[in-house]
């Protein structure tokens, strides 16, 4: 048995990033998942934040503004384990000045095993999951080899 295992709370730590074009799409579903996400802890990038926390009357970790730093501090977030669920609606039509930061936060979340919705549909799919409502546990990807590599 490995000791390498997160716990999730019932209560999740939710991160949230809407490209500019994707906003609209984020905000309609957040509305439309008010009471789900009232049970949970929200952080967003600054103008998702802010628009989310208008739109749902919940307080919002707002981070900086995603292409100023803030798709870099909820990276940061889930390399420490203070994200558990991450809701990224990323634009696929326009290239963003930030593309790097996205596909760092992107990697990120894939890094440590997150789930993570990108599109609507996804989202409706994740949120509807009883783990969200519920404890879960999960192994974490296991990086000894890779921290004691030979240099
Ligand atoms: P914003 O950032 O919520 O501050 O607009 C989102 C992003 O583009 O990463």
């Amino acid at each position: 048995m490995t000791n390498n295992i997160r716990k999730l709370g019932r209560r999740k730590k939710i991160a949230l990033i809407a490209h500019d074009n994707k906003k609209k799409d984020l905000i309609e579903w957040a509305i439309h998942n008010k009471i789900a996400l009232s049970k949970h802890a929200l952080v967003a990038t600054g103008t998702t934040g802010k628009l989310v926390e208008e739109a749902l009357d919940q307080p919002v970790v707002k981070l900086l503004s995603g292409p100023l730093g803030g798709d870099q501090q909820i990276g940061a977030m889930i390399a420490t384990g203070d994200i558990d669920v991450v809701f990224f609606f990323f634009d696929p039509m326009e290239a963003q000045p930030h593309d790097s930061d996205v596909k760092a936060l992107l990697r990120l979340a894939v890094a440590w095993n997150l789930p993570m919705a990108c599109d609507r549909t996804t989202a409706d799919f994740l949120m509807t999951s009883r783990f969200m409502q519920d404890e879960y546990e999960y192994e974490l990807p296991n990086y000894t080899q890779y921290l004691s590599r030979p240099i």
